[in-house]
């Protein structure tokens, strides 16, 4: 059956929510009865009312994982068996595809042609990933004197707390859980207070899958509870997912409390340069957009800064201006949408700021409004400026649908300008000249560089995180295990 708009109507009118914290294996209430709003940006409409966590809520649910971790329920099984319950309970999110994806647009305002082919599936393949990886790794006998055997181990840290952003709500938390419990740790999830729904659905269905009570827990609410995890002295590390200016501050709590491991995936601004012996400029624009205009720009890569060669900047902006027409704001639960809404109210007057300023300083090329406002939503269209490097949308993280475009003339300079940044998420760089692309790669400072394509490389084995202020540790790979795992010696004297 065809599913059309009718159809993510009619689902969307008759499905239940859950809006409260889930807690050692159990929906609770927040102990003082508080709630907040959760609003759908498709309409500014009311669509449950969710448990505002606080400090009770907040220590249950840290006492719940602690609990599970000392009594080694999960941390201790063979993870021959930790695999097989976390691959049960990728296996119901695939199942719960169309709910979860429901819950994720009707949340986000993310369209729905890519909750259900992008953001669940995508976490139900970390989980599996990590999953599958857990019972093939092992430790290292090292190189020691001859009355020596020396092991080096990794063993959970306990308990990982994550706090997760609203761009990709049940995505960027997998990145976090899915490594974090296959190694042993248990887990207590805070989402963002813009979009907890999934976070939360998801946490009975792992109960389902048989994740012990404790080990998995959400704590829905604005910065609050966040704040109060990375103050906690008994959660031994903090994997965060959210703004620069946050990231600095987990950072101080962590100081301020028991030092607990902190792991920061911030913001970005990333260079995308076109040079001008790009193979294929038709390919570079329509990717040039995408980078933007994907997820309504409110993505942690976001090409956000297209670097453009003067020699083909005329032909090229007229291919990027007819590639971001094709992403006109819809409603999300279309399939047909390819750009959704801005999640909330408070981003929309951010991103329409950052908008303002730039028609102060730059030349607008294409947008710079916001539409259907009819609807009660919240929606901007494709903005593109003509600007120079250190203008204010040039330099800030504006998380929408704007894109900064800025001329070069010679590689040295596309260079010094994309690396003339607080951030270093990611990078791309267009050129048929093979000695350019690997010498531009090698000096860009960033964790990902795409070569002649924007954000590919969707499966897990590529290790994502920042250089500078973008962040540190990497989510994804094997590598994402270093963040919830201690590095333990043992060495026995065998005479
Ligand atoms: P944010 O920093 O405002 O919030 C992130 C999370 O932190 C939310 O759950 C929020 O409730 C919580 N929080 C807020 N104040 C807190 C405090 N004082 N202590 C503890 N927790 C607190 O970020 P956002 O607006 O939700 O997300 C957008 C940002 O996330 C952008 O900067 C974007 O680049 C970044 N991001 C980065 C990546 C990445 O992998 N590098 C991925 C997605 C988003």
């Amino acid at each position: 059956m065809e599913k059309t708009l009718a159809y993510w109507q009619d689902k969307a009118a008759t499905l239940s929510i859950e809006g409260r914290a889930f807690i050692d294996g159990e929906y609770r209430h927040a102990a003082n009865g508080r709630t907040f709003d959760c609003l759908s940006p498709i309409d500014g409409k009311l669509l449950v009312k969710v448990a505002d966590s606080a400090a009770d809520d907040v220590n249950a649910a840290v006492a719940a994982a602690r609990g599970a971790f000392d009594s080694r329920v999960w941390s201790g099984l063979n993870p021959r068996q930790r695999k097989a319950i976390l691959l049960r309970w990728a296996g119901l999110l695939r199942e719960h595809l169309d709910e979860l994806s429901l819950l994720e647009t009707l949340d986000a305002g993310k369209p729905i042609g890519d909750t259900t082919s992008v953001d669940v599936p995508g976490a139900a393949y970390c989980v599996e990933w990590f999953a599958e990886a857990i019972d093939k790794i092992g430790g290292e006998v090292a190189p020691a004197d001859h009355h020596l055997v020396g092991l080096v181990t990794r063993e959970p840290i306990g308990v990982v707390a994550a706090v997760v952003p609203w761009n990709f709500p049940i995505l960027m938390a997998s990145w976090k859980f899915g490594p974090a419990l296959a190694a042993g740790n248990s887990v207590v999830l805070k989402p963002s207070e813009k979009s907890p729904l999934t976070a939360i659905r998801i946490a009975q269905l792992a109960h389902e899958a048989g994740i012990p009570a404790g080990v998995f827990n959400v704590v829905p609410g604005a910065g609050e509870p966040g704040k109060l995890l990375a103050l906690h002295p008994d959660v031994d590390c903090l994997a965060f997912t959210g703004s620069t200016n946050v990231g600095k501050l987990i950072m101080q709590y962590a100081g301020q409390s028991n030092l607990k491991r902190v792991w920061l995936e911030l913001g970005g601004k990333s260079p995308n340069i076109v040079m001008p012996d790009c193979a294929d400029l038709d390919r570079a624009a329509n990717a040039a957009a995408g980078a933007i205009f994907y997820n309504m720009g409110e993505m942690c890569t976001a090409g956000s800064r297209l670097l453009v060669h003067r020699d083909i900047k005329d032909v090229f902006l007229d291919k990027l201006i007819a590639a971001a027409r094709s992403y006109t704001p819809g409603n999300p639960l279309d399939p047909k949408t390819s750009m959704g809404a801005i999640v909330d109210q408070v981003q929309l007057d951010r991103v329409l700021g950052y908008i303002e300023a730039g028609r102060a300083e730059s030349k607008l090329l294409l947008g710079g409004g916001r539409v259907k406002q009819e609807s009660g939503g919240y929606y901007i269209e494709p903005t593109i400026f003509d600007t120079q490097a250190d203008a204010k949308i040039a330099r800030e993280e504006i998380f929408g649908p704007v894109l900064s475009v800025i001329t070069f003339d010679t590689a040295e300079e596309a260079i010094r300008i994309a690396n003339n940044s607080e951030y270093g998420l990611a990078a791309a760089v267009w050129t048929s000249n093979l000695t350019t692309a690997h010498e531009m790669a090698r000096s860009l400072r960033a964790g990902t560089v795409w070569v002649n394509c924007y954000d590919e490389g969707g499966d897990m084995n590529f290790p994502f995180g920042g250089y500078k202020q973008s962040g540190n540790g990497r989510d994804k790979s094997l590598h994402a295990l270093e963040k919830y795992t201690e590095l333990k010696s043992t060495l026995v004297r065998l005479r």
